[in-house]
C-alpha cells in the first residue's frame, strides 16, 4: 500500500521571546505543540481554530519557512530536513502555498502573465511563445480569460487576484497546496467561487490541500478531514461530516455553536466559550482548554490529554469525552493508523 503524501510527526515550534537573565529562563511562545497528522494524495485536510492558535506556524513549518523546535515533516516518507540540492528543489516544486492577501503577495509591477509564469521561469527559460501558451493555460485552469494576462494586479478584483495566486501555485504542477486563509479576505459569494475552483482542480488533477482557516463554514465546505487546533495543539481530528454533525471535544462543540450557521434547519448547540484565550507563553496546566471548559474535572488541570481514537478515523484529546488509559503499544498503533487519511481498521 502507498504511504501518505505528507506525514507530520510531533511538530513543535517555540519562539524565544527575549533573552532572560540566564539561558534557562528565556520565555518562549509555544506556537505549535506536538502536532501530528498525515495527508493522502488528492485529499483535503482542513485546519481550523481561533486566531493565534498556531495555524500559520504549522503552514510555515510545512513549507520549511521556519525550522521546527522538534518533530519532523515527511514527504512520501522522506524527512524534508535531510533534503539537499536537487531533492530540495524537486520538493519545493511539489509543495506550493497560497496566501490570504493576494495583493501583498503579488508584485504590483508585473503583469498577470508574468506573475503566474514566474515560478516556471525560475526552473527553465521559456520562449515568448511558450510563455504565452503557459500563461493562457494557467488562466484557463483558474477560470479566467487570456486577456487578463496583460493586466497588473491593481487592475484586477480581489477574486481575480486570488485566482492569480492559485494559478501561480499551479504553475509547477504541485502535489500539495498549502492554503492559509486563502479566501478570508474575499466576499462570501467570491469565497464560494474560489472554494469550488479549488475543489474542481482537485478532481481534475488530484492535488492535495492543507486548507487553513479560522472560518468553520469555509473549512466545512472544502475538507475531507478537519483538525481543530487550540493553543498550539490539535484537540480533535475527524472526518469533516462527523466533526460538524457530532463534535466530541468541548472546544469543537463551542466553536461550532458560536459560528453563524448558513443552514438554519440545523440545530444549534448551546455551549458558549467563556473567558479569554489564554497566553501561549504561560499556557494553562493540563488541558489548555480547562479554564474555559464547562466539563473540566481535576484530571484536566493536571494532565495534558493525548489524542485518543473514539470512533473510526476520529481522534479526540479530552479526559472527559475521550478518557485515555496508559498509552499501550496497541493504542499508539491505532493512533498512527487514525492520523492517516486511508480508512483505518477499528481498534481491537
Ligand atoms: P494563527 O495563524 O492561528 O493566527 P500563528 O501561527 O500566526 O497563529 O501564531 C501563533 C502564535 O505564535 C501567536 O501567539 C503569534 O504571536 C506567535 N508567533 C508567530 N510567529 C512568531 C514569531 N516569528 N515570533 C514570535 N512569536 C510568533
Ligand atoms: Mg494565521
Amino acid at each position: 500500500m502507498r504511504g501518505p503524501l505528507l506525514k507530520v510527526e510531533s511538530l513543535t515550534k517555540h519562539y524565544p521571546l527575549s533573552r532572560g537573565f540566564s539561558m534557562k529562563t528565556i520565555p518562549v511562545v509555544r506556537a505549535v505543540e506536538d502536532v501530528s497528522f498525515s495527508l493522502d494524495a488528492g485529499e483535503t485536510l482542513g485546519i481550523v481554530g481561533e486566531s493565534g492558535c498556531g495555524k500559520s506556524t504549522v503552514a510555515r513549518l510545512l513549507m520549511r519557512l521556519v525550522e521546527p523546535t522538534a518533530g519532523r515533516v515527511l514527504i512520501d516518507g522522506t524527512d524534508v530536513a535531510g533534503l539537499r540540492r536537487h531533492a530540495l528543489r524537486d520538493w519545493r516544486r511539489r509543495m506550493q502555498m497560497v496566501f490570504q492577501d493576494p495583493y501583498s503577495s503579488l508584485n504590483p509591477r508585473l503583469t498577470a502573465g508574468q506573475i503566474i509564469t514566474e515560478p516556471a521561469e525560475n526552473f527553465e527559460r521559456l520562449s515568448r511563445k511558450q510563455h504565452h501558451a503557459l500563461a493562457a493555460d494557467l488562466l484557463r485552469k483558474v477560470g479566467m480569460p487570456s486577456e487578463i494576462m496583460d493586466r497588473i494586479p491593481s487592475e484586477l478584483s480581489g477574486g481575480q487576484r486570488q485566482r492569480l495566486g492559485i494559478a501561480r501555485a499551479l504553475a509547477l504542477k504541485p502535489s500539495l497546496i498549502i492554503a492559509d486563509e486563502a479566501v478570508s479576505a474575499l466576499d462570501v459569494s467570491v469565497q464560494a467561487q474560489i472554494l469550488n475552483l479549488l475543489m474542481d482542480l482537485q478532481q481534475q488533477i488530484g492535488i492535495a490541500f492543507v486548507f487553513i482557516s479560522h472560518d468553520l463554514s469555509v473549512v466545512e465546505h472544502i475538507s475531507h478531514r478537519v483538525a481543530v487546533m487550540y493553543l498550539g495543539r490539535i484537540v480533535e481530528l475527524s472526518p469533516c461530516e462527523a466533526l460538524f454533525s457530532n463534535p466530541v471535544h468541548p472546544y469543537t462543540e463551542a466553536l461550532i455553536a458560536a459560528a453563524p450557521i448558513p443552514d438554519p434547519t440545523r440545530a444549534r448547540l448551546k455551549v458558549p466559550v467563556e473567558g479569554e484565550v489564554p497566553s501561549l507563553v504561560n499556557p494553562p496546566s493540563g488541558c489548555a482548554f480547562h479554564p474555559r471548559c464547562a466539563l473540566a474535572v481535576e484530571r484536566c488541570r493536571i494532565e495534558v490529554p493525548s489524542l485518543v481514537p473514539t470512533a473510526v478515523g476520529r481522534l479526540v484529546a479530552c479526559h472527559v469525552r475521550a478518557p485515555g488509559t496508559e498509552a499501550s503499544p496497541q493504542r499508539l498503533e491505532a493512533i498512527s493508523q487514525f492520523t492517516r487519511g486511508a480508512k483505518p481498521q477499528p481498534p481491537t
